[in-house]
């Protein structure tokens, strides 16, 4: 296991069991590291998150934003059509940081 699946299984687990279950079946994870320009997807019938690791300044941020991406999915925001920093003050941006705080997730210690 990867340091980042560490990390990834970290905000898994402190999310609802049936919130866990809808992810591990529906949602592939892309986690680009240090020099990762992009990585390729192909063709997928899942939802999936990217995550520009090296864009994330500490642990805090990390765990966050994964469980802001989930909210968007459990929400049903739809699929990656534009990344978060060009839409941050939309009503989609308000209800996924509302839910990852629900879960326990916030940016602020
Ligand atoms: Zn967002």
């Amino acid at each position: 296991m990867t340091r980042e699946d560490d990390k990834l299984n970290y905000v898994f687990n402190k999310l609802p069991e049936d919130i866990q279950d809808k992810i591990e079946s529906d949602v592939d994870f892309y986690l680009l590291g240090e020099g990762d320009l992009g990585g390729c997807i192909g063709y997928t019938d899942k939802y999936c998150i990217i995550i520009n690791c090296p864009l994330i300044p500490n642990l805090r941020t990390f765990r966050y934003t994964i469980a802001h991406e989930v909210a968007h999915y459990i929400l049903g925001h739809g699929h990656i059509k534009r990344t978060d920093s060009i839409s941050k003050n939309n009503q989609d941006e308000k209800e996924a940081d509302a839910l990852a705080e629900k879960w326990g997730f916030t940016l602020e210690e």
